[in-house]
């Protein structure tokens, strides 16, 4: 059995990436202490002989349950699918980035607002509203590749939760005037003949600014936001989806509920209990759609089938 992975992230990881990269996480078993970012890095490696093929940075927007137990599956990229079980693991809701508070502004949504990097066409004058990493690598990139009329990195304070070489090496441009920062917010917007020209900014010492703007790209932060999930008719107990603790099956057949996202009686948000529920779902699911090959439960230390699986001897029905 083959799996899809489908997250409004650009990168996997849920909240251990989104929310905790660089936090030391101490209840993993067996692992005395790891990062959320190095935890999600082992997860990978380990379920890299299964190839997931990841679909990323798209939120699953349509899921319709079919009358032959099939479900169809439809994200924002425009990607469908039609799976025979489908895994709700949405945690929180789908982190999608936060939108700048500035009535009307989304309205240059993807021609001159962005949310993500890009190379901008020459001579314009470049915003970045945030104060992360990508905040600050997007500047940099922009600077190397030349052709800007300005770079202005904004953010309310003049620090940043960066990677410290990252801080580095702005500060060095910064230093030599390649590019700028000011610390401010921006409280409003000019434009002209649909096109975005200017930002109003309040500096931290109160006064007013306005700066040319062509493109403006904002790195304020991930929220996750329940989203489609809450449409899918699945009886949701305070934005959780109930399921059956033994199986961890919605009241939809073949379609699971796990981790953060599901409720039963005592559920525990924790990502020990994710990955038990994740097990019990995949083994009820698998016994599912293949009850002739539900056998007696293998070990990976001694099962033939299972090192085949791994890769760790070969698999004589892939040759
Ligand atoms: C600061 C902090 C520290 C924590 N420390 C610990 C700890 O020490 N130990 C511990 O066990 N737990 C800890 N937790 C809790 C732990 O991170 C969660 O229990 C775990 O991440 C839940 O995993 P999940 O896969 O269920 O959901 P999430 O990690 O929330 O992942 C859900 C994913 O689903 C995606 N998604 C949702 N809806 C959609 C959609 N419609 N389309 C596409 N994608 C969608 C989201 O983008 C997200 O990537 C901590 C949490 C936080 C916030």
């Amino acid at each position: 059995m083959r799996a899809h992975v489908i997250d409004a992230l650009p990168a996997p990881g849920g909240q251990c990436i989104a929310l905790y990269p660089d936090k030391p996480i101490y209840d993993i078993p067996a692992v005395p202490v790891c990062t959320g970012r190095e935890l999600v890095a082992r997860l990978l490696e380990q379920i890299r002989p299964f190839a997931p093929s990841m679909h990323l940075s798209q939120l699953v927007t349509e899921v319709i349950p079919q009358a032959d137990q099939s479900i169809h599956v439809r994200t924002s990229a425009g990607l469908s699918f039609v799976t025979q079980t489908l895994f709700i693991a949405g945690g929180v809701g789908a982190f999608l980035p936060r939108a700048l508070a500035l009535p009307g502004i989304q309205a240059f949504s993807g021609t001159q607002l962005h949310t993500a990097p890009s190379l901008p066409p020459p001579g314009q004058h470049i915003i970045i509203l945030g104060q992360s990493d990508t905040a600050l690598e997007h500047a940099i990139a922009l600077h190397q590749h030349g052709g800007c009329a300005s770079i202005t990195v904004i953010h309310r304070r003049d620090q940043f939760d960066a990677n410290q070489a990252t801080v580095l090496a702005f500060a060095a441009l910064r230093q030599d005037h390649h590019v700028s920062f000011i610390a401010a917010q921006a409280t409003g917007f000019e434009h002209r003949n649909n096109r975005l020209t200017a930002l109003h900014l309040a500096t931290t010492q109160g006064h007013p600014l306005t700066l040319p703007a062509d493109s403006l790209y904002t790195y304020l932060g991930l929220s996750p936001k329940l989203g489609p999930i809450a449409d899918w008719g699945l009886n949701l107990d305070h934005k959780q989806i109930p399921v059956d603790p033994t199986t961890f099956q919605t009241h939809t057949p073949r379609l699971y509920a796990v981790g953060d996202i599901n409720t039963y009686p005592h559920k525990k948000k924790l990502i020990l209990c994710g990955f038990h529920e994740a097990t019990m779902s995949a083994h009820h699911a698998a016994d599912q759609l293949r009850p002739e090959s539900a056998g007696p439960l293998q070990y990976t230390t001694t099962s033939k089938k299972l090192h085949q699986l791994l890769g760790l001897i070969p698999d004589p029905a892939s040759t």
